[in-house]
């Protein structure tokens, strides 16, 4: 007897579901891709219970006959393409013709729609894959769908979606990313009546950007134009350094117009960054690519949000070669350092810093084919092997010894605490980990953590050349200093005794110390993160914040995301000392912040945790939450590297780390104790 059956459409279409339909928002993305589609100059999207109650798109596009209404339903069933060669140059953003009938058959769905011209319109009712009703309805052209209780026949999957807080972060998310790929279109969101984005139809993004973001942003953003038609037209606005997130949350990418989440191109972005940002922190972008239609592979992905360009590496350099144009033109960058950014061609010239700035910038260059790289950006080449290494590649975690600016002024900061230099302070490197940056570093050895610490640092001439391999490559540029380096080890927190001694700093960085065993390194910052985190935390614990009143309560906007991420944290917030208060619509008022942490900070702080306790994270327990916050908190408090510290404060630092509860490592989990022993400087310097 044969055992292979075919599956019913009912049971295709389900299997299909489980593809496009993951969650409230992925079923928005194909409603509201429809209506674009159908060329709509205004998008409703209205959620009830973060989707799954209901979840209705009505646009006011060409609408559909009474025949197509029905057909639209059917697997496969798409106006969009014909034939396979149309797959090759698609210009829509749908073409499977599966969405609607996935949808379909995971929920109650009631679609009304009608044409310009017809008399009259249609309404289609159709309940987990089966039509219950056709019949004639009225509404001016365009189409209405509602999708109510979604997954009510598939309980296995209804379990897996977040709690209504998280859908509706992730739905406000998705419309704020076609409100700005449409600036031309109006769009309006609404939450359980509330209105969570309206935006007008606006004459270009930067309208758009004003609508859904607001002047402060704005002001913060450079605009982008480079690239080449043949491989990718870039354009938009990326972020100036002053504007710093440790999430990828703001980075708006659209391939053609879509929605996308590229690891190529946010890499290209971030590399677009170098020695302008350090690494983990990431820029806002809103960066549009224009890629020949048959250069890209939209149909990699059921849900659409993954592509593959037919270039990739040619693209990546567009990319990083587009931000480092606007990042020069502003002044950001030096123009030496963006020749060296574009040339590119010798990694190995010369010795000094610079080689470091080389070696790091042109990783994979140096690794792999630093000859058959073509001398400008514009190369068009097909090169398989570069492309494969730029994919499979994870981020450089790295910034160049070319000394920016920005830490130049950090320095003098520490000097003097003029405004300027409050200012140049609250740029200075967050180092809150991202889930990627803890990812990348768990999968590195303790050494290339080590490495990682120190090339955060400005280098100078001293340092030995180092680079942080991505995970499970070697490191690139051996150190001269090697020898030595695999000798210095995280310290085991059983070896620490009262007795350790500070001799001095190095770079106002690092401690120097010695005790019983030999010698510690010790990161001034982590260190004061780690007394810091174990402080608000006890504190917390013992409802005994304290907080400072601002003389003048700060305000600020937030972004629809932000704005839904607010709700959630604000009174874990206010567990550690925030005096918050929600103004009209996204604004809001900052009026006490916790003892300890800099006025100045407040607003880098409250953005980054808005950004940084994503959606999964704001599931998860309160517990977790409020140490996400206690760690943010702690960072933005802590004394910063290039810091200058006396005996004392040395001393006072030492001792009281000794009493946390992890003193080896920061609450980030990095090493804050390094140690090099007595046994390994015999053994060193080859002493028996
Ligand atoms: P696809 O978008 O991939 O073609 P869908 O299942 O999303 O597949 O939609 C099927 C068809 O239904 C579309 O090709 C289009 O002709 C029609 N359709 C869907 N939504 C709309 C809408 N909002 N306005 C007009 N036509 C629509
Ligand atoms: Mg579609």
């Amino acid at each position: 007897m044969s055992k292979i059956r075919v599956l019913s459409d009912h049971v295709a279409n389900q299997i299909a579901a489980g593809e496009v339909v993951e969650r409230p928002a992925s079923v928005a993305k194909e409603l509201v891709e429809n209506s674009i589609d159908a060329g709509a100059r205004r998008v409703e999207v209205d959620v009830e219970a973060g989707g799954r109650r209901l979840l209705r798109v009505a646009d006011d596009g060409f609408g559909m006959t009474r025949d197509d209404a029905v057909l639209a339903f059917e697997r496969h069933a798409t106006s969009k393409i014909t034939t396979a060669e149309d797959l090759a140059r698609i210009s829509t953003l749908g073409f499977r013709g599966e969405a609607l009938a996935s949808i379909a058959s995971v929920a109650r769905v009631e679609l009304i729609t009608q044409t310009e011209d017809a008399t009259e319109g249609t309404r289609v009712l159709i309940e987990g894959g089966r039509m219950r009703d056709v019949s004639p309805a009225a509404r001016p052209a365009g189409t209405t769908i509602s999708v109510r209780d979604l997954f009510f026949n598939t309980p296995a999957r209804r379990k897996f979606l977040r709690s209504e807080a998280t859908e509706s972060f992730h739905l406000t998310n998705l419309v704020t990313h076609y409100a700005l790929a449409h600036p031309e279109i109006a769009f309006t969101l609404t939450n359980n009546g509330r209105e969570v984005l309206r935006a007008d139809a606006a004459s270009d993004l930067r309208e758009r950007a004003y609508q859904i973001f607001g002047t402060e942003f704005l002001e913060n953003l450079l605009a982008v134009e480079g690239g080449h038609a043949q491989v990718a037209l870039v354009s938009g606005y990326v972020s100036a350094p002053r504007e710093r997130r440790t999430t990828r949350d703001a980075q708006y990418l659209f391939v053609n117009g879509r929605y996308v989440r590229d690891r190529m191109v946010m890499r290209a972005l971030s590399e677009g960054y170098r020695s302008v940002l350090p690494h983990g922190v990431f820029p806002a972008a809103l960066l549009f690519l224009d890629v020949p239609l048959e250069e890209v592979d939209v149909n990699v992905h059921p849900a659409k949000t993954e592509v593959r360009f037919r270039r990739a590496a040619a693209v990546a350099d567009a990319v990083r070669e587009s931000v480092r144009a606007a990042l020069n033109l502003n002044g950001y960058l030096k123009l030496d350092d963006f020749d060296a950014a574009s040339e590119r061609l010798h990694p190995h010239a010369n010795k000094t810093t610079d080689t470091n700035a080389r070696a790091g910038a042109t990783r994979d260059d140096a690794t792999l084919d630093a000859h058959t790289r073509s001398p400008s950006s514009n190369s068009v080449a097909p090169d398989e092997s570069r492309e494969s290494a730029a994919q499979s590649s994870i981020e450089f975690g790295w910034t160049p010894a070319a000394e920016p600016s920005w830490r130049e002024e950090d320095t003098h900061a520490t000097a003097s605490p003029s405004a300027a230099a409050l200012d140049a302070l609250a740029r200075s490197a967050p180092r809150a980990a991202t889930h990627d940056d803890n990812v990348a570093r768990e999968a590195s050895n303790a050494q290339a953590r080590t490495e990682t610490r120190s090339s955060e640092t400005p280098a100078s001439e001293t340092r030995a050349p180092e680079v942080r391999a991505s995970s499970g490559a070697p490191p690139v540029a051996l150190p001269p200093l090697n020898s030595a380096a695999a000798l210095v080890r995280e310290a085991e927190v059983a070896s620490l005794t009262p007795n350790i001694r500070p001799l001095g700093q190095l770079e106002e960085s690092f401690i120097i110390a010695n005790d019983a065993e030999g010698i510690l390194l010790i990161d001034q910052h982590a260190a004061h993160e780690r007394i810091l985190f174990d402080k608000y935390n006890r504190l917390e614990a013992e409802r005994a914040v304290e907080s400072q009143q601002l003389l003048v309560p700060e305000t600020f906007d937030l972004t629809p995301a932000q704005a839904a991420a607010f709700d959630e944290v604000s009174t874990e917030l206010e567990r550690y000392g925030f005096g918050l208060m929600r103004l009209s619509g996204r604004t809001v008022a900052v009026r006490a912040v916790p003892a300890d942490l800099p006025a100045s900070e407040a607003r880098n702080l409250l953005a980054e945790i808005l950004d940084t306790v994503d959606a999964e994270k704001r599931g998860r327990a309160r517990a977790t939450l409020r140490e996400e916050i206690a760690a943010s908190l702690a960072c933005r408090a802590a004394i910063k590297i290039n810091t200058p510290l006396t005996v004392e404060k040395m001393r006072w630092l030492i001792d009281r780390l000794l009493l946390t509860s992890s003193p080896t490592t920061c609450p980030h989990g990095r090493p804050a104790i390094l140690r090099l022993t007595k046994r390994d400087i015999e053994r060193g310097f080859h002493r028996p």
